[in-house]
């Protein structure tokens, strides 16, 4: 039996404690907030991120591995040399901040959006006629969901977009007229074996993941595969990360941003008879032999996301759908909140696109 530590206790470390159960692995979870979602299946430290307990804790388990980044670099450095950290604090220390991410990205050879950093006063003039006057303001760190971030189309609304995120450090980014957002997840295991998910196509809605679709042989998965390859070894990584890609009206592909975990848009590798996502990276951070996670049959996923009062999903509709399989995270409702999703798996592209439609008139 192996024991594997997660800092962050989130539906994504639920998932982790899910999948890793079947594998005889337990879960350790390191999170302040009482009502996380992971505590219902795996032991639960609650506790903030740096408590000296709850690292101890944490050393004495065979790996660790992370659920969300923007833990302190403080609490990775204590495990570090002590317990194998995986991906490590080094890869944690750019993925976490937009504009370190960026640089890491163009050394590893993929292409980002263009971006100026703005730190102080003196950054902001002329700043979105560099990266061609029109663009996002982003936060550099702690932004998810697309919070901390303001569309710009004019320089005055530069200076107050700047003020309301908090005048903190940011990245003014270029805007992208892409035609449709991919991801991928790769995982690296010690010793450099790599092993990919499937390219999935993501629509957003008001900066938040809506909807992810997997379909066999998308043309854009070698791109994504050679990128996603050229930064797992340039960034050295052992477990798992999952690239957000823009793909240009070409074709070509560039990183939106990293997550060094799993991702929302690998949910459907659950219900797309082959291995998850979350077994991958429990397997990936245990050093563990690494299967490929790409599903094998065409599947979707839909997010239930907080609902205003007279549009709750049909609940009896979601589970009388045909190959609708229905995850809850066990959260509070909030609206707007990620609660849940549905996973949709069918023989071929048509029956699944077809599913997609009942499905989300069910899910308002
Ligand atoms: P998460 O981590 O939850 O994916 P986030 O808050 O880090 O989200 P981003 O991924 O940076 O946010 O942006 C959210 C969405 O906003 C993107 O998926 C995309 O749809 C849109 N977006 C972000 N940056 C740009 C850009 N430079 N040009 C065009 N659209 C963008
Ligand atoms: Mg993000
Ligand atoms: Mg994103």
């Amino acid at each position: 039996v192996a024991t594997l530590g997660i800092l962050g206790g989130g539906q994504l470390a639920q998932m982790l404690a899910l999948a890793a159960l079947p594998l005889g692995v337990r879960v350790v979870v390191l999170e302040p907030d009482p009502h996380a979602p992971a505590r219902v299946c795996a032991e639960h430290i609650q506790a903030p991120y740096t408590d000296a307990a709850g690292l101890e804790r944490l050393a004495q388990c065979d790996a660790v591995t992370l659920e969300f980044e923007n833990v302190p670099l403080a609490a990775l450095a204590q495990l570090e040399g002590r317990v194998p950290v995986r991906p490590a604090g080094s890869l944690l220390n750019f993925s976490k901040h937009r504009a370190r991410e960026k640089e890491a990205l163009h050394a590893a050879g993929a292409g980002t959006a263009s971006f100026v950093v703005i730190e102080t006063e003196a950054d902001l003039p002329g700043a979105l006629e560099r990266i061609g006057g029109r663009g996002v303001l982003k936060t550099a760190e702690l932004g998810y969901d697309g919070k901390g971030q303001v569309r710009i189309g004019a320089q005055a609304e530069l200076s107050v977009a700047w003020g309301e995120l908090g005048r903190v450090p940011c990245v003014l980014e270029g805007w992208v007229d892409f035609v449709r957002e991919v991801s991928l997840g790769v995982a690296r295991t010690v010793g450099g074996g790599l092993a990919f998910g499937g390219l999935t196509e993501n629509v957003h809605r008001d900066g938040i993941l809506r909807r992810s679709l997997y379909l066999p042989n998308d043309p854009a998965e070698v791109q994504a595969r050679a990128l996603a390859r050229q930064v797992a070894e340039g960034w050295n990584l052992e477990g798992l990360l999952t690239l957000e890609f823009f793909e240009l009206p070409g074709g070509e592909l560039l990183v939106n941003e990293v997550a060094p975990r799993v991702h929302n848009s690998g949910h459907l590798t659950q219900d797309g008879g082959g291995v998850s996502q979350f077994e991958a990276q429990v397997r990936a951070a245990l050093g563990w032999p690494l299967p490929d996670f790409t599903p094998k049959l065409p599947c979707a996923m839909v997010n239930i996301l907080g609902w205003p009062a007279d549009q709750e999903p049909d609940w009896q509709g979601i589970l009388k759908l045909e190959g609708a399989r229905l995850h809850l995270y066990g959260k509070a409702h909030k609206p707007g909140r990620k609660l849940g999703h549905v996973n949709l798996v069918a023989q071929d592209e048509a029956a699944l696109r077809a599913r997609l439609g009942e499905l989300e008139a069910l899910i308002p």
